[in-house]
């Protein structure tokens, strides 16, 4: 498996390094945003993990780039910031999972192993139900042939529903998976139905 660190502090960079590769992980370090974007783009890797507080171009901005030109490879996000808007602001811009520094080292290693997991079993490009079309490498939604807009939230809260077609989505799986909240449920100060054939209101 070859992960991608995107992190310009050298400390930080060489930990994870030496401690990804005691994992057999293979390792490739980029120090700058563009140095990252330029890798990513040339060579195939299995995860990026992406700090968000970069020189030039930063985290996000790496991010929404690689996303809208259609690249799947999962990014887990390293951010010291801890405030909620930062870490919206990243999930929204397409990545997985984030993770505030500091962090535990064994935690770092659960989540990259989910992300793994799930970028195997789950690499799918478009989902399809009747005349609802998502393609989840451009996110554009079409029904019946015709563009629906989103916001980046409904976008994922779709593809969540979709991705659980036939099943009960509960309240909680929708905090803790597209809300990411692990304690407080967000979604309890919204009511959502999704009706079909219809739409998701809020
Ligand atoms: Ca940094």
């Amino acid at each position: 498996m070859r992960i991608l660190v995107v992190e310009d502090e050298a400390k930080v960079a060489r930990a994870l390094q030496e401690g990804l590769e005691r994992q057999e992980y293979d390792v490739v370090v980029a120090g700058t945003g563009e140095e990252g974007f330029y890798l990513v783009n040339a060579e195939e890797f299995d995860l990026v993990i992406l700090d968000l507080m970069l020189p030039g171009r930063d985290g996000v901005q790496v991010l929404s780039t690689l996303r809208k030109r259609g690249l799947l490879t999962p990014v887990l996000i390293l951010t010291a910031r801890d405030a909620i808007e930062d870490r919206v602001q990243g999930l929204d811009r397409g990545a997985d999972d984030y993770l505030v520094k500091p962090f535990a080292f064994p935690e770092l290693l659960a989540r990259i192993r989910a992300l793994l997991r799930r970028g195997r079993t789950q690499q799918v490009s478009r989902l399809q139900l009747a005349d609802l079309e998502m393609d989840l490498v451009v996110r554009r939604v079409r029904r019946g042939g015709v563009d629906v807009e989103f916001t980046p939230r409904e976008f994922e809260l779709l593809e969540y529903l979709l991705r659980h077609k036939e099943q009960v989505v509960s309240r909680e799986m929708l905090a803790r998976d597209v809300w990411r909240e692990t304690s407080r449920a967000t979604p309890s100060t919204m009511s959502l139905t999704f009706t079909w054939p219809g739409c998701v209101t809020k």
